[in-house]
């Protein structure tokens, strides 16, 4: 019999590329979302991609109850728990909506998890935990510390889930900390859809690039970096998921906290992936340089060793290919899932 796996914030933009891994690796998926950053449309696409069923229950983590009734319906081998909010800027401006999500319903995650004896976890975590890091490429050791809520409620969870570790040694956890997840499924039907303007680099460039958006601001060009602009460690979200599928395959070989940096290893600056962008879609991306962003750091990228190593899982597809699958699911779906 399959593996049954809850996803929990699976309608979402990384939770909906790595349900379909899953689904075509063998795995049963239900999935767990409030949908307050996403559509289900992103579920029904996956649906039809893999010919496969997936079980969804609209519910919030927060409540426990409900949380609770999926467990007695379902018995499940493992989570991958994605469900949160994200937006670092926001996060700053409600924080306790930021602790209550992230924090309280990860906690009711686990609790359900407990009662219900599945002791299994991947949970999404951030590169954000390494705060502005002394040196890079950043290894797994590096110390750890928050400059936002947002980040907060990451390492926060990460210290919680090594105190549930701790006190209960029947306990797997596999931390990921993901550098900068870009790049969409390679049929283009699904991908990442922000709500109002990006955050994020990669959708705010697509955005000028279809039309929708009139110029990307550059946010500073005075970094030691080689051009002046921030450099990032982008990897492709179907490599970023298919590390969860490999998380998901070796847990029950992996005693009590894994802590595992997703990147590629590589850094490109905002100036690079803008002029990758256009070769890539023969658009012309408007910019103009701004100051800086508040809270951002010159340079961050990955030593992904260890998680080659304990997952056997490399980022496999470079720059053109994050670039063309980002422009394939844009330009097909301009307005995103209402398209
Ligand atoms: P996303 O917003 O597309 O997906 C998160 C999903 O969780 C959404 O579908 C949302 O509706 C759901 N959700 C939020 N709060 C919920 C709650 N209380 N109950 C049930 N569902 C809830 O974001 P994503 O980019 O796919 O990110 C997934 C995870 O990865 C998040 O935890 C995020 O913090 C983390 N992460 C993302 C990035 C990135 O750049 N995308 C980088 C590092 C870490
Ligand atoms: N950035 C930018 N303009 C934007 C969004 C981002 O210049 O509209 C820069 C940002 O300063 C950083 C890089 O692009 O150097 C990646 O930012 P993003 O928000 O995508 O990810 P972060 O690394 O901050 O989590």
């Amino acid at each position: 019999m399959s593996q049954k796996i809850l996803v929990t914030g699976g309608a979402g933009y990384i939770g909906s590329h790595t349900s379909l891994l899953l689904l075509e690796a063998g795995f049963e998926v239900v999935v767990v979302d409030n949908l307050s950053n996403s559509s289900v449309e992103s579920l029904r696409r996956v649906e039809k991609l893999t010919d496969q069923f997936i079980r969804f229950y609209k519910v919030d983590l927060t409540n426990f109850d409900a949380l609770s009734d999926i467990f007695k319906e379902h018995q499940f081998d493992a989570v991958v728990h994605f469900a949160g909010l994200k937006a670092v800027g926001e996060s700053s401006q409600i924080p306790l909506t930021y602790y209550e999500q992230n924090i309280y319903g990860t906690i009711n995650l686990m609790k359900a998890m407990q009662k219900f004896n599945c002791k299994r976890i991947v949970f999404s975590s951030s590169a954000t935990v390494y705060g502005d890091p002394a040196s890079v490429p950043i290894k797994e050791d590096f110390p750890i510390s928050a400059t936002n809520p947002y980040g907060r409620t990451k390492l926060f969870i990460e210290e919680i889930m090594r105190d549930q570790a701790i006190a209960d040694s029947d306990w797997q956890i596999v931390l990921l900390r993901y550098f900068n997840p870009v790049g969409a499924h390679k049929s283009g039907q699904i991908g990442e859809d922000p709500q109002g303007i990006p955050n994020n680099l990669m959708p705010f460039i697509s955005q000028v690039a279809v039309g929708k958006r009139e110029k990307l601001s550059v946010f500073g060009n005075d970094y030691p970096t080689p051009d002046g602009t921030g450099v990032r460690d982008y990897i492709h979200v179907v490599d970023l998921s298919d590390a969860h599928v490999k998380a998901i395959q070796k847990i029950t070989g992996l005693l009590g906290v894994t802590t595992l940096n997703l990147g590629t290893g590589k850094g490109y600056s905002v100036l690079d992936m803008v002029k990758a962008f256009e070769k890539g879609s023969g658009k012309t991306i408007a910019y103009e340089i701004v100051d800086r962003r508040p809270g951002d750091i010159a340079e961050c990228w990955a030593d992904p060793a260890l998680a080659n190593k304990v997952l056997s899982w490399k980022a496999t597809k470079g720059l053109d290919d994050m670039i063309d699958d980002t422009w394939r699911w844009q330009s097909q779906n301009p307005l995103g899932y209402d398209s």
